[in-house]
């Protein structure tokens, strides 16, 4: 869904689409996937520089927990405002943003992509952190299982690493 920025006018243009069965790779190491979320956007002219693109994201992500690696869902309703400007100057430091959640980027092109907005918008709201549920018990450090679904035996003792190297010694024998 995109969006020129030369066709946006002062009075509000209002829409809406959807993303579903999306994959987004966060880095090296960590992708989530959209599986049904509705954005409905309204874009408004502030002056011959500058618009304004605000969205609201509503529906379901699923996300990979950071403590025991299953897949789990999440509901999301998200806000976003965007100023897109091609007045470089806007963001050297002339207009001083004391709300900082609003979100100024210069716009190099000629049209606003709306769906990769609502993508960042995601991205930004998952937290580093981020568990299937509060309470998590993780993966066991030893034997690697699913602690919340399969409860290992396995004793994770807390050794003193000087009597560790003794303990090496000793089982050498
Ligand atoms: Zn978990
Ligand atoms: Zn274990």
């Amino acid at each position: 869904m995109q969006i020129e920025f030369a066709k946006i006018e002062d009075k509000v243009l209002k829409g809406n689409f959807a993303i579903s069965e999306e994959r987004v790779i966060q880095n090296e190491y960590e992708s989530f996937t959209i599986n049904n979320v509705d954005v409905s956007f309204r874009a408004y002219r502030i002056d011959v520089n500058d618009v304004s693109i605000k969205e609201k994201i509503n529906g379901e992500i699923t996300l990979t927990c950071t403590s025991c690696l299953e897949k789990y869902r999440e509901k999301i309703n998200l806000t976003s405002e965007t100023i897109f400007t091609k007045n470089k100057s806007f963001l050297g430091g002339e207009v001083t943003l004391t709300e900082s959640e609003l979100d100024v980027q210069y716009l190099e092109g000629e049209t606003i992509d709306l769906k990769e907005e609502a993508i960042k918008t995601i991205d930004l709201y998952i937290p580093i952190s981020h568990t299937c549920k509060e309470d998590c018990k993780g993966l066991c450090p030893i034997c690697g299982a699913n602690r919340n679904i399969n409860p290992c035996n396995c004793k994770i003792e807390k050794v003193d690493p000087r009597l560790q190297k003794l303990k090496e010694f000793l089982n050498k024998e």
